[in-house]
């Protein structure tokens, strides 16, 4: 059998953290968490005769992301209605931008798990207005439209990403993106952003695009990877078998796991596009774009550049700690506080992360955390002192984690000062080999590997706390003159 790459393009809808509508002044709210139906108006109900008025911070977000995804911004954009029945959408049309969207031909590059990088190119990135949510009870169908009208950016990539892994990571990148501006709390939990892969697949080495299927609403990146990755199979299996894939829209069951047909793929015309008669044009002028530009915070990719030429960090290192800003912020505090940025690092993607991990905690929620970042700084100070050993400050870590409070306090109330005295730690490397004469002459008679276990002994005689090379080299001379 042939070897097969997958062709992927992603649909993401973001909706944009405007307080007000895409169309009217109703209140954007938590759609997971309103009373259903309090904030609609005959704008967003889709009364006859009802007009839209297009929400200016909505535009403004949509260039933030446009710009940060490197597109060009055409000076004039257009909304289109899109034309379907459904009972979220009271209109019997979504209105949406077509032919003149508002972004167009940028690209977002990835870190390939391989250490390479790709750019992945932006089609465009357009806006348009969320629907209703409709909710399946038994026997009845509840519609809530309290979402109906809120601001969306859609964002069309080419068909550039070749594998499950590929598309998760893009998702994750532009996650990370439209949370650095602010725009999307990235939180798919409550339905703010979906995700839909095209996905066709092909023999490697051929440039063709054959029939492809769209994989509808995603709402977690976890559900991206595993669909993506059983929409690959199956079309392999399937071209493999000699049939055909047919083009379809498809769901995610979350629940078997599969991808299940949900009808034959409609086509744009299908949709009727047309101009909104009830919208001008939307002139977008130079000054504009270049103010929003100016605007622009920090992006992931050059912090992690920043963090590499500033902090001496690996590309690696560095890209972890921008992924999530709270955790960049963090870092920065910590050295600002005078903690060496490499052994920051260290610790923070170690020990923190795991601790995080263990409480099911999220990355952007590290603020909130005990050990404060003065705290971790304070700590990692204390090793490259030579204070404390990495045992130690590894416990310590834990303990100001789960409790708080200031590290070099606790060291000297615990005792936990690493003990460098070399008459101490003679003596230590003495008592253990006097009590335990038999493992030292079989070790005296060619049993190597029981070094190691005399050495984990005096480790643990001075409770961690001595440098580990010392001990060694002390273990090491004393042997040599029991062999004397
Ligand atoms: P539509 O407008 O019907 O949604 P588009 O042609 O605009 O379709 O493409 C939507 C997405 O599908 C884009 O991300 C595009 O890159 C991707 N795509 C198009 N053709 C293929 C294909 N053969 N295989 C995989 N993805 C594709
Ligand atoms: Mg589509
Ligand atoms: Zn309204």
């Amino acid at each position: 059998m042939p070897a097969y790459e997958a062709v992927i393009g992603l649909e993401v809808h973001a909706e944009l953290e405007t307080a007000s509508k895409m169309f009217c002044a109703c209140a954007v709210v938590d759609s997971t968490s309103a009373e259903p139906n309090t904030v609609t108006c005959p704008v967003c109900l889709g009364m006859p005769g009802a007009l839209p008025v297009v929400n200016q911070r909505a535009v403004e977000m949509g260039l933030r992301v446009g710009l940060a995804l490197n597109c060009a911004i055409p000076p004039f954009s257009q909304f289109a209605r899109k034309s379907y029945f459904y009972p979220d959408l009271p209109k019997g049309y979504q209105i949406s931008q077509y032919e003149y969207p508002l972004a167009i031909n940028g690209w977002l590059e990835i870190d390939l798990p391989d250490g390479m990088t790709k750019r992945v190119r932006i089609r465009r990135a357009h806006l348009e207005e969320d629907t209703g949510k409709l909710t399946h009870t038994d026997g009845h169908s509840l519609v809530d439209l309290n979402r109906a009208g809120v601001p969306l950016l859609e964002i069309v990539s080419e068909a550039d990403l070749r594998s499950a892994e590929e598309a998760e990571i893009y998702a994750r990148k532009l996650v990370a993106i439209l949370r650095y501006l602010g725009v999307n709390s990235g939180d798919m939990s409550k339905g703010v952003l979906r995700i839909e892969p095209n996905i066709s697949v092909r023999p490697v080495g051929s440039s063709e695009f054959r029939t492809r299927t769209e994989i509808k609403n995603l709402n977690s990146i976890r559900s991206l990877a595993r669909a993506s990755a059983y929409e690959i199979e199956r079309q392999i299996a399937l071209w493999e078998a000699g049939g055909q894939v047919q083009q379809a829209t498809l769901g995610w069951d979350e629940a078997r796991q599969v991808t299940v047909v949900q009808r034959v793929k409609e086509s744009a015309d299908d949709y009727r596009y047309f101009p909104e008669p009830d919208l001008p044009v939307l002139e977008i002028g130079p000054a504009w774009v270049e103010d929003v530009r100016m605007g622009l915070p920090e992006l992931p990719d050059a912090r992690r550049d920043r963090f590499m030429g500033q902090f001496g960090l690996s590309r690696y290192d560095a890209a972890v700690l921008v992924a999530e800003q709270a955790v960049a912020a963090y870092f920065e505090a910590a050295v600002t506080a005078g903690g060496d940025p490499k052994g920051v690092a260290n610790y923070l993607t170690g020990e923190v992360f795991r601790l995080m991990n263990s409480e099911g905690r999220d990355r952007q929620d590290i603020g909130a955390i005990r050990l404060t970042p003065p705290a971790l700084a304070a700590l990692v100070t204390l090793v490259r002192q030579g204070t404390i050993t990495h045992g130690v400050a590894r416990q310590l870590v834990e303990t100001l984690y789960a409790a708080g409070g200031d590290p070099a306090a606790l060291v000297a109330a615990h005792g936990l000062a690493q003990v460098s005295d070399a008459d101490v730690l003679g003596e230590a490397v003495a008592r253990t080999l006097d009590a335990h004469p038999g493992e030292v002459a079989r070790y005296l008679a060619g049993e190597e590997k029981l070094l190691k276990f005399l050495m984990g002994l005096v480790m643990r005689e001075l409770r961690g706390q001595a440098d580990a090379q010392v001990v060694a080299r002390l273990l090491a001379a004393q042997l040599a003159q029991r062999r004397g």
